[in-house]
């Protein structure tokens, strides 16, 4: 028997005899997953609160652009429900640097995408930038991650550097809906429009709420590239509040 099939058998064991050990946890439910089961249980992901919006066209998310920016496709994976388990997991994303879940969440994401018309043509993935200071006192950008499953499962390239956040903006949540647009239209910077011209982008973030962080990168792009780029958007969760959906 070689080297690397021996190795591959231990490590295989050795996984087994943790599972066993410290058994995996359902991040929502917290009920101990039992086999087939991985990263969530399949009961939390029959109830999850899907938009279900990236099956239909023209949708309200799309519609929120609508007049403001050119964007072709946009939805988000889940409602926000304030007081759900599902928040408290996306919350956590934020602030507890948890790469591989917010990885494993972009795959999921990818794979119900994937069942319908939503990413046809699109051909790069561009994460939400983070303020360089938010991003060191994180740790990490959780869009990223997202954006890095999304990639893994559709095999369509990120790209982290051509776009770059050169000023924080506060919580578009405690804004008067008057001043959101002025507060965030200048905190997104193009360096390299070449790597994004003539190219359909996905921008890629975790929560959709007044759609202003997303519409000012969308037409920093757009005017970077002069109007040779499309653009589509995906998002891990949107607010039920901010969509009037209840
Ligand atoms: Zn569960």
């Amino acid at each position: 028997m070689s080297g690397s099939r021996i190795k591959s058998l231990l490590s295989k064991g050795l996984e087994s005899l943790l599972s066993v050990v410290v058994p995996d946890i359902c991040p929502i439910c917290g009920k101990t997953m039992v086999g087939g089961e991985s990263f969530i249980c399949f009961e939390c992901r029959l109830s999850a609160p899907y938009t279900e919006q990236w099956k239909r066209r023209e949708n309200i998310f799309e519609q929120r652009f609508w007049g403001v920016v050119p964007i072709c496709r946009a939805s988000a994976f889940l409602w926000f429900v304030e007081g759900s388990c599902w928040v408290k997991m996306i919350h956590d994303l934020k602030y507890h640097s948890l790469s591989v879940f917010a990885k494993n969440m972009g795959r999921w994401y990818a794979a119900m995408l994937s069942e319908t018309d939503f990413l046809d043509g699109v051909d790069l993935i561009v994460p939400v930038p983070l303020y360089w200071i938010r991003r060191l006192t994180r740790g990490y950008n959780q869009s990223e991650y997202i954006a890095a499953g999304i990639s893994e499962y559709t095999s369509i390239p990120c790209c982290f550097s051509a776009v770059r956040r050169v000023a924080n903006n506060p919580s578009q949540t405690h804004v008067k809906s008057g001043d959101r647009w002025d507060n965030v239209e200048d905190i997104f910077s193009v360096i390299q429009p070449e790597k994004l011209r003539s190219h359909h982008i996905l921008i890629v973030d975790d929560v959709l709420t007044t759609g202003a962080t997303i519409i000012s990168l969308a037409t920093k792009i757009t005017e970077a590239c002069c109007g040779d780029v499309k653009i589509s958007v995906a998002t891990l969760a949107a607010s039920k509040k901010q969509f009037g959906v209840e």
